[in-house]
């Protein structure tokens, strides 16, 4: 397995940090976890204290239920750490920590610059949403290079959001030189990060903001939602906190404390289920009813070299594109008679799922001639995955018979 470290003797490994990170603190009294702090109300001692909280809101203070307890800090902490940056904030889901930082960066008149794979729901914000409220958005196709990038700035862009892998269609995108574009023309990089989570680090790769939908691999189990939103400048941190206070965004202390059990156990869930991805991928890539795989981990898949370079793993979570000929029906019909893949929206549990999919595009991205899946793998054994799909393929052709 690549480790996202091999090369950085100094720091212990990723699976290291993720065990000991967050647990300094927060009054555990001997206990290994961070317990759960529910509250609104801090008393404060005298009024000297109250006026000196008062100015604390950008710190791990503990002012007001709102501004986190040492609980929601415990889980900032470790996601920072996964992430490679200095401070973290936690929201209610991945969606409010897509839209917090588009509000807290994007102004009336201002310009945003989107990838045409972008997360169906940050779409669906900014269509309605920001037009609202007089920011504009431009769809880019997300394989662009830097000289085409730099055509589309305006002077008025303010953000370059990227996503890569896009959700669907995986196009992986050259990020370090996209952003090198945006920080000439004064603009901040905001990326959804959910698919790379530590295997792209995206403060060495240019990013201002990293979102994270912790709802997928960091909670692991598909019960909690929660979002996160990283960065790695005190300029940044203020404004993505700032904004997040501003908008009563509040995640519950008890979901957090879930999502902190889920991080304890993810270097190894990411380990097995990347290795079982890519044993189902290349099943997948051997049948002539598919076309191609959407996995950039898969030598071969577009995006592999990009993501080679970039990237010191992956999350299991992949496309297929069926032959021309094999109808929607047939595919659903395939989808349906899946036993072990649970047919669902969200990703990054234990448990496979199977989604036909069908996206919206705008710039001219992401068509292809067959049939769309996307795959999420999970904990099964990859061997009774794939004799599940054995299983289903012929139902492909049920349709053909008529
Ligand atoms: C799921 C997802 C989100 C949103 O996360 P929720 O917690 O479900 O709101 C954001 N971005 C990507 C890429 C996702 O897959």
């Amino acid at each position: 397995m690549p480790d996202d470290i091999a090369g950085h003797s100094k720091k212990p490994g990723f699976a290291t940090r993720l065990s000991h990170a967050g647990r300094a603190g927060t009054h555990v009294h001997g206990f290994v976890n961070p317990p759960v702090h529910r509250g609104s109300t801090v008393l404060y001692p005298d009024m000297a204290t109250r006026k000196r909280m008062g100015a604390a809101r950008f710190d791990q203070a503990m002012v007001y239920g709102v501004m986190g307890s040492p609980t929601h800090h415990a889980l900032e902490d470790v996601v920072a750490e996964i992430e490679g940056g200095t401070r973290c904030q936690i929201v209610s889901s991945g969606l409010a920590a897509v839209t917090t930082p588009l509000l807290a960066y994007l102004s009336s008149g201002d310009h945003c610059l989107m990838p045409d794979s972008v997360y169906g729901p940050a779409r669906s914000f900014c269509d309605e949403m920001l037009t609202r409220l007089g920011v504009e958005t431009t769809y880019y196709d997300p394989c662009v290079g830097a000289d085409a990038m730099e055509a589309l700035f305006r002077p008025n862009t303010k953000v370059l959001y990227v996503e890569s892998p896009g959700s669907h269609t995986f196009e992986v995108q050259d990020v370090p030189a996209l952003a090198a574009v945006a920080h000439t023309r004064g603009a901040k990089v905001l990326m959804d990060n959910t698919w790379g989570i530590h295997f792209f680090q995206p403060f060495e790769h240019g990013v201002d903001v990293s979102i994270q939908a912790l709802t997928k691999y960091v909670v692991g189990h598909s019960d909690v939602l929660l979002g996160s939103m990283t960065t790695n400048s005190v300029e940044d941190w203020e404004t993505v906190r700032g904004t997040t206070l501003a908008l009563g965004q509040y995640a519950s202390p008890d979901d957090c404390w879930l999502a902190l059990r889920g991080a304890r156990t993810m270097a190894v869930r990411m380990a097995r289920q990347m290795e079982s991805a890519l044993t189902v991928a290349r099943w997948l890539a051997g049948r002539h009813e598919v076309k191609q795989v959407l996995y950039p981990a898969l030598p071969g898949s577009p995006g592999h070299e990009i993501w080679k370079r970039d990237f010191t793993g992956a999350c299991s979570l992949f496309g297929v594109v069926f032959q021309p000929g094999f109808s929607a029906a047939a595919v659903h019909g395939m989808t349906e008679s899946l036993e072990l893949f649970g047919i669902g929206a969200s990703w990054g549990g234990f448990e496979s799922l199977a989604l036909p999919t069908s996206v919206t595009r705008t710039a001219g991205s992401g068509s292809f001639d067959g049939e769309l899946l996307r795959l999420h793998v999970g904990l099964e054994e990859p061997g009774d995955l794939i004799a599940d799909l054995e299983t289903a393929f012929p139902r492909l052709y049920a349709n053909f018979a008529a």
